[in-house]
């Protein structure tokens, strides 16, 4: 058996068994990034589905090597400027890492007529660290809204990269903060269901604490090497 399947088995299992636990069904996201088509092939044919990119180039360079593979889906999760919008509206199906509402307008008027709305999360940055992307939790709503009038956009919630940090108390409050705000804007705003938190360190508290996406790296693929 190949070391990705191993690894992919594994962490479904600790997912299946943390969610007995919670209330909602947690997604795995595979991160490919860094890693080449062949290994995403891999995980496909052991099941894997859902697949995130952190680089538009080397995303639409792999999505295009994979292209036989019909059924899988493709999430853009890393920082996007304003002269890469077209190709992630015209290559991905989810764009999870939107912090600015000019870059929802270009996604939006990039989208191709012939492809389903992009699904798309709100970034946030929770624990207000300056070298983080994403809003902080007062400028969700006022973002939401402007995403909720473009008609070739669908909201679905919420994501987020908290602190890297040792003290698992303070990655946890961070989690139970996000799954706050992840409730609110689900009480003020229509299809959203997806909270996605948590990585191949703290996945564990993450689930524990209402993550409904997993964003797995390093514990499906191994180490990165190449640099960006
Ligand atoms: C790289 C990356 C991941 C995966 O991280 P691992 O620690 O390798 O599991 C998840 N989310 C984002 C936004 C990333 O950039």
């Amino acid at each position: 058996m190949s070391a990705i399947k191993k690894n992919l088995d594994q962490i479904l299992a600790d997912i299946s068994m943390l969610n007995k636990h919670t209330q909602q069904t947690t997604q795995l996201l595979a991160v490919s990034k860094t890693k080449p088509a062949s290994d995403v092939e891999i995980a496909y044919l052991a099941g894997q589905r859902l697949f995130g990119e952190n680089y538009v180039q080397e995303g639409v360079e792999k999505i295009a090597q994979l292209k036989h593979l019909t059924d899988i889906q493709w999430h853009f999760i890393g920082p996007l400027q304003s002269n890469k919008t077209r190709l992630v509206a015209e290559n991905f199906a989810w764009m999870q890492s939107l912090e600015r509402e000019k870059i929802a307008q270009r996604l939006n008027q990039h989208r191709p007529e012939h492809m389903q709305p992009l699904n798309v999360c709100i970034q946030v940055n929770i624990s207000k660290e300056s070298s983080k992307s994403g809003v902080t939790p007062e400028q969700v709503e006022p973002l939401a809204e402007a995403i909720q009038n473009l008609k070739r956009l669908k909201l679905r919630g919420l994501m987020a990269i908290p602190i890297n940090s040792q003290d698992t108390q303070v990655v946890s409050q961070h989690f139970k903060q996000l799954e706050t705000l992840y409730q609110k804007l689900k009480a003020t705003h229509k299809g959203i269901d997806t909270l996605s938190m948590g990585m191949s360190g703290d996945m564990h508290e993450a689930i524990r604490q209402g993550s409904t996406m997993v964003r797995i790296g390093t514990a499906i693929f191994g180490p990165r090497t190449n640099r960006h």
